[in-house]
């Protein structure tokens, strides 16, 4: 029978007990929500700054529509690329100090596109082996020799760096604050390492635009990092700044370069000009609204105290990405139904998602919760420990 592999895959998923489920959200993304028509207290998106319902940045989408319609109708080199599209890319360039960006309609296809494009056979590719799936797949597409190195590890990284073929280029590629760690890479001694190999550094810093630096800045720039440390800088724009898309900035040659290499840049349909504009009102508000990081980082403060002090296992991060880890993947499906039950909604992360024996509750933070929020969380977690201990890991 023609694809009979597909049904002894399912099987095998659901046997071990990865198949993942989704579940429908009745509601606006908030901290309060109705999934699957019923409502919760939710700890899983990545809506960091709570902008995604922003009254301003609904309006601003509402009038842009209103203006210009819905769809762009076309890809950005035919006639998609909109006034709208123009006024974001200006002025995401000038808040990061950078020469240009490059808007792209979705994190994916930003990291495809450019890893692709870049990378020929004869190049090196070094990741961190915790990078983002779009990074990993981009490197393994890319046809270039693909390496990856331990996680936040210099002496690894270095190593394979001095094995890099002569005569090939190489790329160094990182998540700035990793997607299921929280915590963040160091980026300084990368761009050394970077610099002393003759090597280009890329970071993803989907997580980290909004969230990190006083004015959230991200990562890069706040340890004081610029075009010639990092050539690529990517980031995503359906995180903290709560609309969807994504941008990659550099040079202007590397800019041009993607304009006319990057496959996923070229062949799809650009973002809807209504969400270049309202994600422009979300630039303006990550930069205004300072008081959303100080909560954020006040409620991550109290998060970490109370939940060592419960001896929840959590990871070394200081970002509103907090994972519990449970490290059996059936362990941490009981706990999330345990949770829901109580009227709290943490998403259960598992392998491949993340490495074997290391599953975990996801908890992200949004400045939309309160610290009572965060007590209601600690006290639900304090039940799942007591119904179902881990094991010191
Ligand atoms: N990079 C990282 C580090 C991510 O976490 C994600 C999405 N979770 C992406 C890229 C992809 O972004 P998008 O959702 O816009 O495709």
């Amino acid at each position: 029978m023609a694809f009979a592999h597909l049904k002894k895959d399912l099987g095998v998923r659901k046997e071990q007990g990865l198949f993942r489920k989704r579940s429908t959200l009745g509601s606006p993304q908030d901290v309060n929500a109705v999934l699957d028509n019923e409502r919760y207290l939710s700890f899983c998106a990545n809506d960091y700054l709570g902008l995604a319902n922003h009254p301003e940045i609904v309006e601003a989408f509402q009038a842009a529509s209103r203006k210009w319609g819905v769809g762009a109708g076309a890809s950005h080199l035919v006639s998609g690329h909109h006034l709208e599209h123009e006024l974001l890319e200006d002025a995401l360039a000038k808040w990061l100090g950078r020469s240009r960006v490059l808007l792209f309609s979705t994190g994916y296809m930003a990291n495809l596109g450019t890893v692709t494009a870049l990378l020929r056979r004869s190049d090196t590719v070094l990741q961190d082996r915790l990078n983002h799936a779009s990074l990993l797949d981009a490197g393994l597409l890319s046809g270039a020799r693909f390496q990856r190195y331990l996680h936040n590890d210099l002496e690894s990284l270095k190593a394979k760096l001095a094995k890099a073929p002569e005569g090939g280029e190489k790329l160094i590629v990182t998540d700035g604050v990793f997607s299921m760690d929280g915590d963040v890479a160091p980026v300084r001694a990368l761009a050394k390492a970077a610099r002393e190999h003759d090597a280009w550094l890329m970071v993803d810093d989907a997580h980290g635009f909004g969230v990190l630096g006083q004015n959230g800045e991200g990562l890069v720039n706040s340890e004081g990092l610029d075009e010639n440390d990092v050539q690529i800088l990517v980031g995503t724009l359906g995180k903290a700044f709560g609309t969807a898309g994504a941008f990659v900035a550099g040079s202007d040659e590397l800019i041009d370069y993607l304009s006319q290499f990057a496959r996923s840049y070229i062949y799809t349909t650009a973002m809807p000009p209504a969400i270049a504009s309202a994600t422009n009102v979300a630039l303006r508000l990550i930069q205004e609204e300072a008081w959303r990081r100080q909560h954020l980082s006040e409620l991550i403060t109290h998060f970490r105290t109370e939940a060592l002090g419960m001896n929840l296992q959590l990871l070394p991060s200081e970002t509103p990405i907090q994972p519990v880890i449970v490290g059996d993947s059936e362990l941490a499906i009981a706990w999330n139904e345990h949770l829901k039950s109580l009227g709290l909604w943490v998403t259960a992360i598992r392998p491949p998602t993340v490495p074997a024996g290391s599953a975990r509750l996801r908890v992200t933070f949004s400045a939309n919760h309160s610290i009572g929020d965060v007590d209601r969380l600690l006290q639900g977690l304090c039940s799942c420990l007591q119904r179902w201990p881990v094991e010191a890991g």
